[in-house]
């Protein structure tokens, strides 16, 4: 119930953009402070403490390792998730903008912060 309540105040939150590119916005709740990642229909929530430690991985990530060919002839990135059988894919230009995307985010969130103290 708890974790409901949580979602559906995430879902309910107000929250400010921090920073957008391409089709990537990144926003945060200035009451919870749940950041959220929405590249179409991919949303992803986390702490402040959680999209640190997602952005160091993805930057860690192998792009060579990780490109596959997809039916459509494109290649893609593809970043596995801790459930096995749900996996991201992104073209080169989401994945770059996407890292754009979360050190613009992350900075902000810095400038936010000060403003707010
Ligand atoms: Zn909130």
């Amino acid at each position: 119930m708890q974790v409901r309540q949580a979602l559906t105040h995430q879902l309910m939150c107000q929250t400010i953009v921090l920073c957008r590119k391409g089709p990537i916005v990144i926003s945060q709740c200035m009451e919870c402070k749940m950041l959220n990642i929405w590249l179409r229909n991919l949303l992803l929530n986390f702490t402040s403490e959680q999209f640190k430690m997602f952005k160091n991985f993805t930057s860690q990530l192998d792009v060579e390792e990780s490109m596959f060919p997809f039916p459509d002839g494109e290649e893609r990135l593809v970043l596995r998730t801790p459930h096995s059988d749900i996996c991201f894919t992104f073209s080169m230009t989401e994945w770059e903008d996407f890292h754009v995307a979360m050190e613009e985010a992350e900075y902000m969130q810095q400038v936010y912060q000060l403003m707010h103290h």
